[in-house]
């Protein structure tokens, strides 16, 4: 079976943590502090705050901000629960926006559609590795007056108009195994803005900036020295990894252009991708779930990112979301994900598209 993710560890990381456990320095310490300058040089900000998860980094970059009940905060359905979850850990609302087809990120214009007085924040997610239309956010962000807190968990490295994501707001980033780099579970905050980082740094060690003194409520959110050792390795390869990932895009792209049905990966000219998933549309008059189990059975892994939107999860519909949203709840009946990750070789990504193809061959002879 050809899977759709595979974290890479090496003897580098191996050796990194045996050294963090031997130092008898094993919870926060060093290696977390090295680590956030690390990735704040590589993000282009000024500040990073380590924490232990992409969901508490979302959860602690909103509540840095201040924003809880009574507040809004605008975000797409087309993405993984934490997103939205983490708008509700802080007590406030998310309202949800409809994605453009092509890039399958937030929509501009339905962002304006959605904003109220209440709206405080707009959370952009840079789905698959590409970034979200910074210029139009960003624009709208000034207009109205609304912070930006760019959901990069699925994203490192990517660019827009040059510019690294994570540094246009506050940015948020997981480093789950199945993401482009890995601590095993982690997350870290980006920020150019130094209250803010000192407000996130307090809200994962229970509101203390001094031990034992506590200004307000926060949780433990921490990040272990252990995580941050394996992250601080990871960092030195992600660059590798995302050029193998773009050069996989390209030869998958190149293999399935003329396939009838299919619709592939559509790349913004302002953004620099780094493919975390490679998403196709298999067009509506096929079945999709089909195309998985054949692809299945011809044993290549595939990835459904997502397929129901958030406004229609049970838990969500309890919550009374009954919007109609028709770009997200198409797209979450037609995307599938191919396996894209460092480690297939060109022999791999051949079998990728062959069975495709002649899958789709046989809807379209
Ligand atoms: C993975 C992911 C998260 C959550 O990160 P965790 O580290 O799993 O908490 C949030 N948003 C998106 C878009 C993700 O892909």
């Amino acid at each position: 079976m050809i899977s759709i993710a595979k974290p890479i560890i090496g003897e580098d990381e191996v050796n990194a943590v045996t050294e963090v456990l031997r130092s008898g320095v094993i919870a926060e310490g060093q290696k977390v502090k090295d680590f956030e300058a690390a990735f704040a040089q590589y993000s282009g900000t000024s500040f990073a705050v380590a924490v232990n998860s992409g969901t508490a980094a979302l959860h602690a970059a909103l509540l840095a901000h201040g924003i809880g009940a009574g507040d809004e905060v605008i975000t797409t359905p087309f993405t993984f629960v934490a997103t939205s979850n983490s708008v509700l850990f802080t007590g406030a609302k998310p309202v949800f926006a409809d994605i453009i087809e092509d890039t399958f990120n937030i929509d501009p214009e339905s962002i304006i559609e959605k904003i109220t007085p209440r709206t405080k924040a707009i959370i952009p997610v840079h789905l698959y590795g590409q970034a979200a239309d910074m210029k139009a956010i960003m624009d709208i962000a000034e207009d109205k007056d609304l912070i930006i807190i760019e959901d990069a968990c699925q994203a490192h490295g990517a660019t827009f108009e040059g510019k690294s994501v994570g540094s246009f707001g506050e940015g948020t980033f997981s480093f789950y195994p199945t993401k482009n780099m890995t601590t095993g579970e982690g997350g870290i905050i980006t920020t150019s803005d130094k209250d803010i980082a000192n407000k996130a740094r307090m809200i994962r060690s229970h509101g203390s900036k001094q031990r034992y003194l506590h200004e307000m409520l926060g949780f433990n959110l921490r990040m272990t020295d252990i995580a941050a050792a394996i992250g601080l390795v990871q960092l030195g390869k992600i660059g590798d990894f995302n050029r193998s990932r773009i050069k996989n895009a390209e030869y998958l792209t190149k293999s399935l252009k003329n396939i009838k049905g299919l619709i592939l990966p559509h790349v913004d000219k302002r953004c620099g991708h780094v493919f975390h998933q490679y998403t196709v549309r298999i067009r509506g008059d096929i079945s999709r779930d089909e195309v998985v189990s054949s692809l299945n059975k011809m044993d290549i892994g595939t990835g459904i990112y997502y397929p129901l939107p958030i406004h229609k999860q049970p838990f969500y519909k309890e919550l009374g979301y009954n919007d109609s949203l028709p770009v997200s709840e198409c797209s979450s009946k037609e995307v599938l994900s191919l396996p894209i990750h460092p480690s297939l070789n060109e022999s791999e990504i051949d079998a990728i598209s062959g069975s495709l193809q002649e899958i789709m061959e046989k809807r379209f002879p």
